[in-house]
């Protein structure tokens, strides 16, 4: 193997994968380092979801055929896996009280457009693997990157493949090893990143034989009598099959038998374990991560770091892509004397809501059913004001929690009237979310 590369890139999730494709069909020497043995076998949750929503990460993404196109960064993805489609999505309140949301028309997409599609994210990566090896990217799997350095030269990864440390040198590093990148702590760039929040547990898993009336929604679940320990989402995979995702959050990583219990509960005892009588496990994730906030500059000389590795918990797969695709960019530009990091930074600043104070407000909505007080008498009541509503259709994350608490906060005359305590609470939720 040659002992020097144009750019090493650690990490062949989708960032990582787009950014070795990218910087390999401008023509430099890239190396791709990836801990998996299988580099598309998908171990840590992730509902694959692709959004079909104008200006969400300053992006609009459309579907031509099996292509991704990513219309505002101006490149696209081919895929050759399934997609199911997301026309709903639903909130369930212990007492079957529910919210409500739909696609409605918009300029960029017709009446009928799907909210997402999900999709098949081992097909994606391995479709994108295929690619990069096409386009002549070394691929190092089974490789876990240690530590990562800047030297005179460019910069040194440290490599451990079958029990020996490698070091690798190039010019120019991309770190893309997701969300609790060990190359961000190894380079102490978490020193000063605030933790907003606790650690999140996660476990999902893919079910057969359910009878669940909801095929095309992501059902959401909230209060103690459903999901006792945590959270409950509900959700397909790209062949259609339902996904059960417990979450919680909870200080120690040992706590994983949290969100094992929070389903267990979900789908054996609450009141919508006759959805899966006869249900099998065929496949089991999880995963966990601590909600840093974004690094502002995620440049270190040579090394740029990108997507989830460096974002406040995650840019998601289509936000993944676009980081490859313009940190590869980036490095050819840094190569060949232009600015090109500093063009990257500023582009990661301009298009995720995190890097916008005012945007990211609209997380603060997302635990405050968990966090915020609220017993499942107060949800039954919240929710039984807007059931029968249909809302906005949106998945984006800073907005879609948000519109839920807004289309409550309308009621807040007759919540004041009626519960003048719990309308004390639905202003401080309120107060958390806008301007
Ligand atoms: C519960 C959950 C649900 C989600 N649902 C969705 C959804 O519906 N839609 C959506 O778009 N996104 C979703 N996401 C987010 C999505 O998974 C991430 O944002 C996306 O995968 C980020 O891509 P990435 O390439 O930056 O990181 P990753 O996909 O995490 O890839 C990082 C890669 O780096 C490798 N790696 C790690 N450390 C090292 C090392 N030291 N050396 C070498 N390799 C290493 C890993 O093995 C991995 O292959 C979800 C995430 C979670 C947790």
């Amino acid at each position: 193997m040659e002992s020097f590369f144009d750019v090493i890139v650690v990490g062949g999730g989708p960032a990582g994968l787009l950014a070795a494709r990218t910087a390999a069909e401008k023509g430099l020497e890239v190396l791709l380092v990836e801990r998996k043995k299988k580099i598309s076998k998908v171990k840590r949750t992730c509902c694959a979801s692709f959004y079909l929503e104008s200006n969400y990460m300053s992006e609009t993404t459309q579907i031509e055929g099996k292509k991704l196109i990513f219309t505002k960064n101006d490149f696209s993805v081919n895929y050759s896996g399934s997609f199911w489609p997301i026309k709903e999505k639903y909130g369930f309140s212990p007492g079957g009280y529910k919210w409500h949301m739909a696609r409605f028309e918009s300029e960029d997409y017709g009446k009928d457009t799907p909210l997402s599609l999900v999709l098949d994210k081992e097909a994606l990566i391995e479709g994108l693997l295929k690619e990069v090896k096409n386009l002549g990217v070394k691929v190092m799997n089974a490789s876990k990157a240690k530590k990562i350095e800047n030297t005179e030269k460019g910069v040194k990864v440290e490599i451990h493949k079958e029990g020996q440390y490698l070091p690798i040198e190039g010019k120019k590093a991309i770190i893309a090893d997701g969300v609790n990148s060990h190359m961000i702590e190894s380079l102490g760039l978490n020193k000063n990143r605030k933790v907003k929040g606790s650690r999140c547990m996660f476990v999902e898993y893919v079910l057969e034989d359910c009878d669940i009336p909801y095929p095309n929604a992501v059902l959401n679940f909230t209060g103690g009598a459903i999901c006792k320990f945590g959270h409950i989402l509900l959700w397909p995979n790209a062949e259609g099959l339902p996904r059960v995702l417990g979450f919680n959050s909870i200080e120690s990583s040992k706590h994983i038998k949290y969100p094992i219990a929070t389903i267990d509960y979900f789908i054996n005892e609450s009141s919508f374990a006759s959805w899966f009588k006869h249900a099998k496990i065929i496949e089991k994730t999880g995963g966990s991560l601590v909600p840093r906030e974004a690094i502002a500059e995620p440049c270190l000389g040579n090394i740029l770091a990108i997507s989830d590795a460096a974002a406040f918990i995650e840019v998601e797969n289509q936000g993944a892509m676009m980081c490859g695709f313009q940190a590869g960019n980036a490095v050819f530009d840094e190569l060949n004397g232009s600015d090109g990091f500093n063009n990257y930074v500023d582009w990661w600043k301009s298009s995720f809501e995190f890097n916008n104070p005012k945007l990211l407000k609209g997380m603060n909505a997302i635990p405050a059913f968990n966090v915020g007080g609220f017993n499942d008498e107060d949800i039954d009541y919240l929710f039984s004001l807007i059931d029968g509503e249909t809302l906005y259709g949106t998945c984006n994350q800073y907005k879609s929690a948000a519109a839920i608490w807004i289309a409550i906060d309308n009621h807040s005359e007759t919540i004041k009237r009626d519960k003048p305590n719990l309308f004390k609470k639905v202003k401080k939720v309120m107060a958390l979310i806008s301007d």
